[in-house]
Order: structure tokens, then sequence, then C-alpha cells
């Protein structure tokens, strides 16, 4: 069953980023700039793809929660650390439509503490209630709130290239693999905003599943810019030219490449979503 847009929230409660209560606006997840402004139809992560005439439901004007405070969403995130997500994305986009033939690793220059806090901020969002439970939001919002501050011990940001035209987010749930496949999966309680051009996934440290961990690239400098080395392989399992699944790590599945077992921690798994966007709707 999908709450996502059927929850009703009230207008006015507790921001998900600063915990203040205030009248709540809309954030989109990934930012509209991110290929995210189109209308999107969409079903619960686990009720498989929205198909033509078969969704659950359909946001106008691309994803999003309304879930944070005006401060948060238009001075914090808006302001001082989308912009730098927005630069990011359409850099490797641009690289990713080149026509020149890529290496497989290109040093893009970024402001990465600035990066990680956007993403940090929208996972945050993407939650139709204010969490005061999980330990992972209040790292979290600390992190976010604080811009001198290094990324909460125990977790790792890892971007892998998502050459996907859907969209998916989810929160908070751990992963097992069953049998032997040599496929791995990121460890601890897990969360993911994959869209095109970049899959982001929050985890626990531990494995890193062949992919680059932003956090590993910041320092206490929030303006500080740093090369990060971008893995346009990271689209194929390591070692193969085999493209790793689109809904990876969550593609609970009995294939070679499945997850055996995926188990929400706290009440956001009926919140996650896999949406596609529909060009040929009126927006
Ligand atoms: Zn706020």
């Amino acid at each position: 069953m999908i709450s996502y847009s059927k929850e009703k929230r009230a207008k006015t409660d507790y921001c998900n980023i600063c915990g203040k209560f205030s009248e709540l606006t809309w954030d989109h997840v990934p930012p509209q700039s991110c290929f995210n402004e189109y209308n999107t139809k969409f079903n619960g992560l686990f009720d498989g793809l929205p198909e033509e005439d078969k969704f659950k439901g359909l946001q106008q004007n691309g994803i999003r929660y309304r879930s944070i405070c005006s401060n948060c969403n238009n001075n914090l995130l808006g302001s001082n650390y989308d912009p730098e997500l927005n630069i990011f994305t359409k850099s490797v986009k641009e690289l990713m439509v080149s026509s020149i033939k890529l290496p497989s690793k290109i040093l893009v220059s970024v402001k990465v503490n600035k990066l990680a806090r956007a993403v940090c901020g929208h996972l945050l969002a993407a939650k139709n209630f204010y969490d005061s439970e999980i330990l992972i939001d209040k790292k979290l919002r600390k992190y976010f709130l604080n811009p001198e501050l290094q990324p909460p011990q125990g977790m790792s940001l890892l971007i892998r290239i998502y050459p996907y035209s859907t969209i998916i987010v989810m929160r908070d749930a751990f992963i097992a693999k069953l049998g032997n496949s040599s496929i791995k999966f990121p460890s601890g309680v897990i969360s993911i905003i994959s869209a095109y051009p970049i899959a982001y996934i929050l985890s626990g440290k531990g494995e890193n599943c062949g992919l680059l961990d932003l956090f590993t690239y910041c320092t206490s400098d929030i303006e500080q810019s740093v090369e990060i080395p971008i893995d346009f392989y990271s689209c194929f399992y390591p070692n193969t030219h085999e493209f790793r699944n689109l809904a990876w790590p969550c593609n609970i599945s009995d294939e070679p490449d499945g997850a055996g077992m995926l188990l929400g921690y706290g009440h956001t798994l009926d919140q996650s979503i896999i949406g596609i966007r529909d060009l040929k709707l009126p927006k």
C-alpha cells in the first residue's frame, strides 16, 4: 500500500530538518533543476514500475514532499546548497551526453561539503512526518545545520551513474542478500535518491560496493572545492559490463543480482516510491 500522496500531513507541523513548528513548504526531491520538473506518475517502490494507465499517483511538476519550513527550503537548501547539487548534476550529464568516448573516470571539481548537505537535506525532507526516533535523521539534521561539521561518523554517501528515466526515493531499510550471488549490497540502514544522472545511497560504513563515498571527500570548510573522480562505469556491476539493476540496491528478486530481503526500519518503507517522468502530460 502506498501512502505517499494519500496521507495528509497538517499544513503546520514540525519541519523535518530544523524541527521548528512552522508552516510547511513543498520540497522537490531531487530539486526541480535536477530533471525533476515533469509530471511524474508513481507507484509504491515494491508495486513495480508505473505503466501507461496503471499507477497509483501522479505528482505534477515533479516528486515533492510538503515537509520542511520555508527557511530550510528557500534559504538553507535553495540558496546555500542546491546550487552546488545542480552544477554537479549538469556537469555529469554534460559528460555523459558528450560524443567523446569517456575514460572510465573523470575528475569533476565540486564544493563537496555543499553537495553532500544538499543530498542529506533532501533525504530528510523525503518523509511524511517529523521522525524524532531514528538516529540517522538526528545525525543528518545536526550535520546539515552546522556548516563546519564533518559528515556523521559511521555513514557513507555512495554515488553511482544512473542512466535511467525512473526516479526512486526510499528511506530507511535494511537489505540482505540471500544465496551466493557475487553482487554486493550496502550495509546498515539505507536510504536512496536515484534520478538521472546520479543515484545517491546513504548507508552504514563497511561495504562500498565498488562505489565512491562522497563523505570521504568532505572537510570542515564549507566552501572548499575538491576534485572527485566520477566513475562512469559505476552504472555497471564492478568488473563487468552488466548494468546495475535500476532499483539496485532495492531490487528484491530471485534473479542472480537480486537482493533476498528488504526490511523497513521505522515507518517509511510504505512511503518509498518509484516514478516515471511523463513528458506527454500537460504541465
Ligand atoms: Zn526548517
